[in-house]
């Protein structure tokens, strides 16, 4: 795999307004650093002691670290001191927990609620009620160091377009709903997270402003890689 020409290749593709997350897990920290030297900033990992581990070999780089996997509550404060976003917040209960850490780290972390588009999968996520129901907590409203910047979503892995395409909308509509009730005029709520190695493009067309890309840049996965502590 070459990562350099495809990390050129996909940013000559991308219209400039989406962000590109390399999704890495799995991946050594040499295949990170390549792709770094290629201009890649933003780096995905689905597991907590996975992206710590990362993190700390790549200190010395300036990378934006986004959690994109399940998040258990207990796991927060390992990441709290350095992670820029956290993709997948489905709970009042990981939010507060979120908010907790960052407030001891002295940060504001970067959150996107994480919905269940996907109608063939069952995957985490929140409905439109449920995360509703989130924002209108009083709980909610005493937070002070999450900023939500906006809603991510897995859609179904098969290859019928039209498939993909009605739950990326969904996604679009969550996000359209969630800015005209509750965060109008807060510009920080902007980003919709949806789009993978399959079906970025499409994502694309539907609205999508952050594609999460592994395969695609780094080649097909090792997940034995992701049992050792060391991935060098
Ligand atoms: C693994 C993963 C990706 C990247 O998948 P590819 O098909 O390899 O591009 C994107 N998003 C999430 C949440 C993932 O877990």
């Amino acid at each position: 795999m070459d990562i350099a020409c495809n990390i050129k290749q996909l940013k000559a593709e991308i219209p400039s307004g989406v962000k590109l997350v390399a999704v890495s897990k799995t991946q050594p920290v040499e295949a990170i650093t390549e792709a770094y030297k290629n201009g890649q900033k933003i780096f995905g990992e689905n597991k907590v002691q996975e992206l710590t581990a990362k993190y700390e070999q790549l200190s010395g780089l300036d990378i934006e670290w986004h959690l994109i996997g399940h998040l258990q509550t207990n796991k927060v404060k390992y990441i709290a001191p350095f992670v820029d976003m956290i993709q997948s917040v489905d709970s009042l209960k990981l939010l507060a927990e979120i908010n907790k850490y960052a407030e001891k780290n002295s940060r504001i972390i970067n959150c996107l609620l994480q919905f269940h588009i996907a109608m063939e999968e069952t995957k985490y996520g929140l409905d439109y009620d449920e995360a509703a129901k989130i924002i209108e907590s009083e709980e909610y409203k005493s937070f002070r160091n999450i900023n939500i910047c906006g809603v991510m979503g897995i859609a179904s892995f098969v290859e019928d377009d039209e498939k993909i395409k009605k739950e990326f909308k969904i996604l679009k509509n969550y996000f359209t709903e969630l800015k005209n009730n509750f965060f109008q005029g807060n510009n920080n709520f902007s980003e919709i997270s949806m789009g993978m190695s399959g079906d970025w493009k499409l994502a694309i067309e539907e609205g999508s402003t952050i594609i999460r890309i592994g395969t695609a840049i780094f080649g097909n996965r090792n997940y034995n890689n992701q049992n050792k502590t060391l991935f060098v």
